[in-house]
């Protein structure tokens, strides 16, 4: 008889992205006509082809992939050193991180559940509220947490509220915890942090002897030139914590696949004896043996957005999407809403009016402006009262949309 890992069952079933799917096929199956008016600024997906760059580096690969001269099989599981090395030269530039400290993957989402596998149970995890649900959701499979109780909170994690009164900036934990989720810039806030706030975490770290996994997937939306990009800016984050980046976001890379995961030598955890063990170390050890490396061309077309061409149509890419977002940020204020994020990130993170919930502002901008937006509390409790609109769509669409809220709500 084969048992289950029962911690699945924990998880709570109407996941956000489900639930706004069921609620969008119902309006539209109940409004037929409606349904081709439907704008979706839901789902954080990037809208905007490929740099030609970037596809032009992938046809070269492939190519070479059909001749016996330059054929390549199996790649290095760490990812080829033209491009971890591309990644330190144009991300890490005099932040001491080595080529040998990048794992390439085909995707932060992965990287940032997989990298469970490598601590021990009996950790204190702390994640902020609003969350990015993988983070929760991997811990949950894991085993790290207890049942959820009715507001999808689950027994065992400390949660970290951000509120308009923190800046959406979680503020330091009273208790001890070991291993610390931020994501800057944020999704689903778009806050970010300064060099300052950042410095509080990792001097928390070392103090505690905890680890900060820190997601970089949006660094490249940041404007404001005094933000930090990188936790490794950071004095002494070297010795407490891991980066996750990924081209999905800047590249458009959301479905070719393409990220990758920093983690200085210097970041060690407690073994059961007692002794520091490297968590690169760990982490070598589970990448070589439970992945096979990006695939070539992917890999190909990742270094290609570090050429000049590729910096320019990423950065045109880039400046396409935070117009979009001053854009639906100037509309939502226009009319009075108070806005957050959206300056340094790809997502507007509004305050629903006076008295509607966030799945109550959800249908009614479904219903009644065919505007599909992210409801606040499926991030999480601290959510509730809030809804992100994603700026990544064409000019065109989001034209649209600043002028159906407008009318829907001004
Ligand atoms: C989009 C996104 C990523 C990127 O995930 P990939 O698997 O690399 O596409 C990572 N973290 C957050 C918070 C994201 O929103």
């Amino acid at each position: 008889m084969a048992t289950i890992n029962d911690n699945f069952l924990k998880l709570k079933a109407g996941y956000l992205f489900p639930e706004i799917g069921r609620r969008v096929k119902a309006f539209t199956e109940a409004n037929p006509e409606a349904a081709e008016s439907i704008i979706r600024c839901g789902i954080g997906d990037v809208t905007e082809p490929l740099p030609e760059a970037v596809r032009q580096a992938m046809h070269e690969a492939v190519d070479e992939q059909g001749v016996a001269e330059t054929f390549r099989g199996y790649g290095p599981e760490q990812g080829y050193e033209f491009l971890r090395q591309a990644i330190v030269d144009h991300q890490f530039a005099e932040l001491g991180i080595g080529a040998d400290e990048v794992f390439v993957s085909d995707g932060s989402k992965c990287d940032s559940g997989n990298i469970l596998d490598i601590f021990g149970p009996g950790n204190r995890i702390a994640v902020t509220d609003p969350v990015y649900p993988v983070y929760v959701d991997t811990n949950v499979m894991a085993g790290n947490t207890g049942e959820a109780d009715g507001s999808g909170a689950y027994e065992g994690l400390v949660y970290l509220p951000c509120t308009a009164g923190n800046g959406f900036v979680a503020d330091l934990p009273k208790e001890k915890v070991d291993l610390i989720y931020l994501c800057f810039p944020n999704n689903p806030t778009g806050a970010v942090a300064t060099r300052e706030q950042l410095k509080e975490w990792v001097d928390y770290a070392r103090a505690n002897g905890s680890i900060i996994l820190f997601d970089a997937a949006y660094e490249a939306f940041i404007q404001d030139p005094e933000i930090p990009h990188s936790i490794f800016e950071i004095e002494g984050a070297r010795d407490c914590a891991i980066e996750f980046r990924s081209f999905s976001k800047n590249g458009g890379f959301t479905g070719v696949r393409c990220a990758c995961t920093v983690i200085p030598k210097t970041v060690t955890g407690t073994a059961a004896d007692g002794s520091r063990v490297p968590l690169h170390q760990l982490w070598a050890r589970r990448h070589s043996t439970k992945f096979n490396g990006a695939s070539y061309p992917v890999q190909r077309g990742a270094a290609a957005v570090f050429s000049p061409e590729g910096k320019q149509q990423v950065a045109a890419l880039i400046d396409g999407y935070m117009g979009n977002a001053k854009l639906l940020r100037e509309a939502c204020q226009e009319i009075g809403l108070k806005v957050y994020g959206g300056e340094n990130a790809p997502y507007v993170w509004v305050a629903c009016p006076e008295g509607t919930s966030s799945w109550g502002m959800f249908d009614q901008m479904l219903e009644q402006a065919q505007v599909v937006i992210t409801p606040g509390a499926g991030f999480g409790a601290a959510g509730e009262g809030y809804f992100r609109i994603s700026a990544f769509n064409s000019r065109g669409k989001v034209e649209e949309v600043c002028r159906r809220i407008k009318e829907l709500l001004g």
